[in-house]
């Protein structure tokens, strides 16, 4: 049971900001257990519990002028109070308030013990939204009062909303807060006062109060920014001290070649490389040739012809005689990658592996001892290529497809099996600057901005249910026309609403209704369509991706597996069903499996039957752009960074009160003042910085240690 504290000064040791939260005035052990359930374990942490959001309650009106349906504050004087039991059992509390002008009735609920708070005489400030037109208020946030209105927490004035938990009230948080707010003189500043000063930030001492008790929407503000810094300036920091000590650990195998192999393999390419794709190439080779480690992100849309780059790549390490590793995010693609480069590198004759968790024993044996001996190859693999037993001792490129599956461990596992190997990622995910700098920091970026020559244009159309009949009969003729189509069919979780397009609970489910419709279809009796999903076996996916990609299959219904880098230039439609239920760039990035070949392609997103209207005009935005900037920097407005690539997996601490897709400016403040503190003080050695660095060890610790791992 929770009872509301109203805790008086205690007498006692002062506070410090890492006492345990018991020690506050308040609190208790046994309150202690509930602070718990929200991370809360010490003052410093209840300081760092920011509110949620607040209510503003600093509408002071008399009671006469009462309106309904508005949040206002009264002050007056209990007149008369009364714990009540109903009917039904409950007891509940009644007082009426007088200021003058008229009398306020209050209501609250299962709260009898207020009898004895709210006493005859006393004198109250009270805030809520009044029913009707009568002069009553349910549940109205109160407080009593002596004279003094400054002092106000819970009425009457900004008030905080904090998140609770089980066994902890509204009030008695706000009341532990403002006791744990004594000490906040002394939680320690870790952001050095030039760059506060620089910043032109707030004390943090001032901007803790503030932040939970409100003086004005300013002030808020002010607060807001500074604790907000804080956060991005501590992110940066560490991404910088990581760039310094992969800058400093040097590299092991340096590849300054001729080039001469890479130059061949280029002349003997069935195309000519677009210029962006040349001058990405350049830029690899000089960081290959530097002292550095190469950390490069090679970003370009699907089907802007990165693994060619990633392949010429490859070769300039070959060539210097190491070893080159491809790593794909799953099975699938790494095969598909391995038969695309092998069939590259048979040109130049050059050797290609391919290392997934299906390869036989024998097979893999015979690749790992080639690994092991240190042969010049190119190794293509999943993760199994990270598993200690692989060792590959020459390692000098990695190559890294989809890095939005391949997280900071997964790196830093890499990192071990060479010295320091320079890290290629390639990404079809456009990440918008904001997201890639809070995760990254600075990363060298090549960009492959324009298509190869000789694509077909991608027709992008959202389209209802009821067209589904006009879709099939588009698809029956493309089909007849040669061409292929893929259906995707999202996964959906158990307990979601059932919708009416065969989607069961479960996403091969789906697609296993799905098929069987289209099977059954009349206009496409004559196709053989083909299904792909989770629940299959590898072997079984790759008999099916082949058939598709063979021709043999016309039409592929699938879920998300297809997702990546797939590549059939004859498949030229895309209908994406419950399409709502895919972010942006998740959907951008299956359109990019039409449109590989010189065919006009189009893709059919369908909204799924419970899809809102703000959920099909997001949609929309694919139908006006191809650009996966533009539809990434949508996608961060729309729903925020949260779901969005990069952060989540970066293995970084989350950010409790920067917003990425609001606070790019302070961003990039916070990101230019670490970059300064790194460089005129690399291992945070100096005084003004020792604050700064106790505070990363004990909250970044682990990003730090992969830091320092690789
Ligand atoms: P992605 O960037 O999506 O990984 P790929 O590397 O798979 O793209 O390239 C897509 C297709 O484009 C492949 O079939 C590839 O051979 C082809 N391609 C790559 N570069 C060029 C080019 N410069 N001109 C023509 N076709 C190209
Ligand atoms: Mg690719």
């Amino acid at each position: 049971m929770t009872v509301p504290v109203e805790t008086p000064a205690r007498k006692g040791p002062p506070l410090t900001p890492d006492a345990r939260i018991q020690f506050v005035p308040g609190v208790g052990p046994q309150r202690a257990q509930a602070f718990e359930r929200l991370a809360i374990y010490t003052v410093e942490d209840l300081l760092r519990h920011y509110p949620r959001t607040y209510l503003d309650a600093r509408k002071f009106v008399s009671i006469r002028d009462l309106r309904p349906g508005e949040l206002v504050t009264v002050v007056g004087t209990v007149q008369r109070s009364a714990a009540l039991r109903t009917r039904g059992g409950r007891a509940d509390f009644s007082a009426t308030l007088g200021d003058g002008t008229g009398v306020l009735g209050c209501y609250f609920f299962g709260q009898p013990f207020l009898s004895r708070t709210l006493k005859p005489g006393v004198r109250a400030v009270v805030s809520g939204v009044a029913e009707g037109f009568e002069k009553k208020m349910s549940n109205p946030m109160f407080e009593v009062v002596e004279d003094d209105l400054e002092q106000l927490m819970h009425a009457g004035r900004l008030v905080p909303v904090h998140a609770l938990t089980r066994g902890l009230t509204a009030r008695g948080m706000r009341t532990v807060v403002r006791a744990a707010l004594d000490c906040a003189s002394a939680v320690e500043d870790a952001v050095p006062a030039e760059v506060a000063a620089a910043g032109g930030l707030i004390s943090l001492d001032a901007a803790l109060r503030t932040v939970h008790f409100p003086e004005s929407d300013a002030a808020l503000k002010a607060a807001r920014r500074r604790l907000a810094f804080e956060e991005l300036f501590l992110l940066q920091t560490v991404l910088e001290l990581r760039r310094r000590m992969l800058n400093e650990a040097g590299r092991g195998l340096s590849t300054a070649g001729p080039g001469d192999l890479a130059r061949r393999a280029e002349s003997l390419l069935p195309f000519v490389l677009t210029p962006d794709q040349a001058a990405a190439i350049a830029e690899i080779a000089a960081d290959l040739a530097a002292p550095r480690p190469m950390q490069r992100l090679l970003l370009g849309d699907v089907g802007s012809g990165k693994t060619v780059v990633a392949y010429l790549a490859a070769l300039h390490v070959i060539e210097a005689g190491h070893q080159a590793a491809f790593m794909a995010p799953t099975e699938i693609l790494a095969r598909q990658h391995g038969t695309v480069l092998a069939q590259l590198a048979a040109a130049v004759e050059v050797r290609v592996e391919v290392l997934t968790g299906s390869t036989p024993p024998d097979e893999r044996r015979r690749i790992t001892a080639a690994l092991d001996a240190g042969t010049p190859m190119l190794a293509v693999g999943t993760h199994a290529l990270l598993e200690d037993k692989v060792k590959i001792p020459r390692l000098a490129l990695a190559i890294v497809d989809e890095q939005h599956r391949f997280g900071v461990r997964q790196r830093a596992l890499l990192a071990k099996k060479s010295v320091m190997p320079d890290v290629l990622v390639l990404t079809a995910t456009p990440i918008p600057r904001t997201l890639m700098l809070a995760s990254y920091g600075d990363l060298d970026v090549s960009r492959l901005r324009t298509r190869p020559a000789g694509r077909g244009r991608i027709v992008t159309r959202v389209a209802t249910e009821e067209k589904f009949s006009q879709i099939i009969e588009f698809m029956a003729r493309e089909l007849i026309s040669g061409r292929q189509a893929f259906v995707v069919v999202p996964l959906i979780e158990e307990g979601e609403p059932q919708g009416t397009l065969n989607i069961s609970t479960r996403g091969h489910r789906a697609a296993q209704a799905e098929f069987r419709q289209l099977s059954e279809h009349p206009l496409l009796r004559n196709f053989s369509i083909g299904l792909l999903h989770g629940r299959l076996k590898p072997a079984e996916k790759q008999r099916v991706m082949e058939a598709f990609a063979g021709g043999t299959l016309h039409v592929l219904v699938a879920t998300t597996v297809v997702e990546v880098g797939i590549d059939v230039p004859n498949a030229t439609l895309m209908m994406i069903e419950n399409a709502d239920r895919f972010g942006l760039t998740q959907l951008h990035q299956l359109r990019g499996r039409v449109g590989r070949g010189v065919h006009r392609s189009v893709c059919v997103l369908i909204p799924g039957p419970g899809a809102t209207p703000e959920a099909r005009g997001r949609l929309q935005v694919l139908t006006r752009t191809e650009d996966g900037f533009e539809i990434a920097e949508a996608d961060l407005a729309l729903r925020g960074p949260g779901e969005l690539w990069g952060v989540r997996q970066s293995g970084l601490p989350r950010l409790r009160m920067a917003d990425l897709a609001r606070d790019a400016a302070l961003l990039d403040e916070a990101h230019t003042a670490a970059r300064s503190v790194v460089a005129r003080d690399a291992w945070l050695a100096q005084d003004e910085h020792a604050i700064l660095k106790q505070r990363l060890m004990r909250d970044y610790r682990e990003p730090l240690e992969l830091a320092l791992a690789g």
